[in-house]
Formats: C-alpha cells, structure tokens, sequence
C-alpha cells in the first residue's frame, strides 16, 4: 500500500510537475494554505487556476483559509527583509506548519510541499523548516529540491499548454513591491 502524503501546493503551474514525480510512490492529497498571496484577487486568481488543474486532473484538494492577518502576525518584524532573506522562512514555516497539523488530524504520514520547485527560493530555507516541523508533530517531511532536472521549466511548460500562467512575483506585497522596483530599474 502507498503511503499517504499531503502536498502543499503554492500555485497551480508549480504543481504538475511535482504531482506528476510524486504521484507513482504516493497516494497524494493537495493542500492549498498561501495567505502570502496579497492582494486578494491575486490570491484567488492563483487558487481558482490551481482548482482548474486539480479538477482536470481528478486530483483530491483541500482548500484552507485566507487566514491574512495571522500571516502578517507571523512576519512582524522581517516586514524591510528581502526576497530570500529572513522573512521567507518564517513565511514558509507559517504555511507548512498549517500543512503538518492537518497531515496530522487525518493520518497522512508524509508532508512535502511544490515551494522548492522556484528558482527564486532558497531550498536549505524550505527543506530546514519542513524538518523542524517534521520531529515537533511526528509527521515524515520529504525533504526535496524539485527546481532540479528542470523542474521548473518543465512545470512552466506544461502550464502553458493547459493555459495557465505562472506569477511574476512571488506572493507578498513586499515582493510585489521589490518585483515593480526592480523593473523600473531595469526599463532605465
Ligand atoms: S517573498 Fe515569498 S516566500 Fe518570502 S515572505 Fe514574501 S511570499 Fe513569503
């Protein structure tokens, strides 16, 4: 029998890959917890591609709250930090912690999350908090690096031939506003 594992999935393009490596030794479940994603429309932009996929594909999902202002809770403090910096790992924490407690409640043995598929996000900084969380609520952490061989073109190909389309910046509003100003800079 396959062993059951609750994949956190930050967004719909990043997620056929890894679904696609994962699925012939797991029994997956999808697992969407991103209240990182700001403004709002954006956030539901990103859920609703992600269930776009998850339906064609029959894929089971759980869809868990916008929970926006514990984030902000969470990242006070780390607000001035860059993309990459600080603030990231106590972002990544926040949702995979959420992830850990639901894997949990209903018997799943392993969590593993998409978030390491970006080239944009340190994997030590990832993979560190999936461990940590792993020994505090007894629950396997796959700890994966999924931007290898491709991985990440290859999620961006696929997506675009569903029609789906990958974000520019990362989630945050900070990231948002570090993703304007660098292209203000780059346009000069
Ligand atoms: S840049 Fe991305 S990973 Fe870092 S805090 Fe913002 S949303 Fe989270």
């Amino acid at each position: 029998m396959k062993k059951k594992l609750l994949l956190h999935i930050c967004c719909g393009p990043c997620s056929l890959y890894v679904w696609k490596k994962l699925q012939t030794d797991y029994e997956l479940c999808g697992y969407f917890f991103n209240p990182n994603i700001q403004p709002f429309g954006e956030y539901e932009f990103r859920r609703l591609e992600l269930a776009k996929i998850a339906e064609r594909f029959a894929w089971p999902m759980v869809y868990a709250g916008y929970d926006l202002n514990d984030w902000f809770a969470a990242i006070r403090g780390f607000e001035r930090e860059a993309e990459r910096g600080a603030r990231c790992p106590v972002c990544f924490r926040f949702r995979l912690e959420r992830a850990f407690r639901h894997a949990r409640e209903h018997g799943f043995d392993t969590v593993a999350s998409t978030l390491s598929i970006s080239p944009s996000k340190v994997t030590a900084q990832i993979n560190g908090q999936g461990q940590a969380l792993a020994e505090k609520y007894g629950v396997g952490f796959l700890a994966e690096n999924f931007k290898k061989k491709d991985g990440f073109l290859i999620s961006r190909r696929e997506g675009e031939a569903l029609g789906v389309r990958h974000q520019d910046y990362c989630g945050c509003v900070y990231s948002k506003v570090e993703r304007l100003l660098y292209r203000r800079r780059s346009s000069r």
